[in-house]
């Protein structure tokens, strides 16, 4: 092929290059939004592989017996954590194949009787480590008439390609009590950015007081407008415990509160 042919043949290569680019997922399902303002609601959920942090660890653990360091340990050990993990067994996708999938759970697509799931959540790990992927989502979301939220530690800035696709994000900035190098999970460059979109909510998950204090002094040094409280806790006793004494300290601070429904309802079951 010569000419004009050749020239739209290898833009359309490029083109596919570009939008194949695949990741490993970790899990893909449909339940409810288990926390913050969307609670209950149902929802469409894509875990990608990979994170940034690693939080009840001050760096990555050298053996699978690490012992944790953090009061709060992260509940996705398994999209990062190398040490007791095989992170190969996670299919690499491209975003059209998750996409496909997350439509396909939707009941609605068998039922049309049924109302469509009109929320869809990306979640980690850290799904900003896959800048091409989340946009290609937020697009298809969009396109579909569904909101997309992305759940981000928020220390990796969102393009502007998807602020522009309507994402929003649950920004979980991570406290001392994750053991996480203040260094590491405080971006302030990246902090000023998402509260500047208008399209953050800051969420903290709080295992006791001194997070209370640490939580009062980001708001006042980011100015974060919408703070939401999320209890730490892997089972019940511990979610219900502390919710309730979250609750008065979140009304004191002029704080949201939610609780982590999914850990109510099934635990700690994977891919609830
Ligand atoms: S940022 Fe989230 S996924 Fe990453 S280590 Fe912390 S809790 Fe786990």
């Amino acid at each position: 092929m010569t000419g004009k042919g050749a020239a739209l043949s290898t833009a359309i290569t490029a083109t596919n290059r570009r939008t194949a680019a695949r990741v490993a997922v970790a899990d893909i399902f449909y339940s409810f939004q288990g926390e913050g303002v969307n609670l209950g609601r149902r929802a469409l959920f894509v875990r990608l592989m990979k994170c940034n942090l690693t939080c009840g660890y001050p760096g990555m653990p050298r053996t699978a017996d690490a012992a944790a360091a953090g009061a709060m340990v992260c509940d996705t050990e398994y999209t990062w954590n190398t040490t007791k993990h095989d992170l190969r067994a996670a299919p690499a996708m491209s975003a059209a194949e998750i996409w496909d999938q997350l439509v396909r759970l939707d009941p609605a697509t068998s039922d049309p009787g049924l109302a469509p799931v009109d929320l869809v959540v990306v979640s980690g790990g850290e799904p900003l480590l896959h800048p091409s992927i989340v946009v290609d989502l937020a697009r298809s979301a969009s396109a579909s008439g569904r909101a997309l939220e992305i759940e981000t530690n928020a220390t990796i800035a969102p393009s502007a390609a998807l602020i522009a696709a309507g994402a929003r994000f649950n920004a979980g900035l991570k406290l001392a009590s994750s053991a996480v190098p203040f260094s590491k999970r405080i971006k302030p460059q990246v902090i000023a950015q998402l509260q500047a979109s208008g399209r953050v909510r800051w969420k903290f998950v709080v295992t006791g007081p001194d997070d209370v204090q640490e939580v009062a002094g980001l708001q006042q040094e980011f100015g974060l407008t919408e703070v939401w409280l999320s209890p730490e806790g892997a089972n019940v006793d511990v979610i219900v415990d502390r919710t309730r004494w979250l609750a008065d300290v979140a009304l004191t601070h002029g704080w949201n509160l939610t609780t982590r429904q999914h850990v109510l309802i099934w635990g700690d079951e994977r891919g609830r």
